[in-house]
């Protein structure tokens, strides 16, 4: 899998849980309970999930 060298980090804070980054997210990276949770060996850090988070919780680092 391809990396740019960056993935996706959610802010714990922020995050409402609303699992919407789930759905956009190409390469299946993200699980929610509370808050999301990005799985780092799946995220190519594509930026999908940031551009639809409504409350923006996911910065790339
Ligand atoms: S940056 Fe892309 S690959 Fe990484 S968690 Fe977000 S949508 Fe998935
Ligand atoms: S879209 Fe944003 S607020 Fe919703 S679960 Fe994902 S990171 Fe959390």
């Amino acid at each position: 899998m391809n990396k740019i060298g960056k993935t996706a980090v959610v802010n714990e804070e922020e995050c409402i849980g609303c699992s919407v980054c789930i759905s956009v997210c190409p390469n299946d990276a993200i699980t929610v309970d509370e808050m999301a949770h990005v799985d780092k060996a799946k995220c190519t850090g594509c930026g999908e999930c940031i551009a639809i988070c409504p409350v923006d919780a996911i910065k790339l680092q």
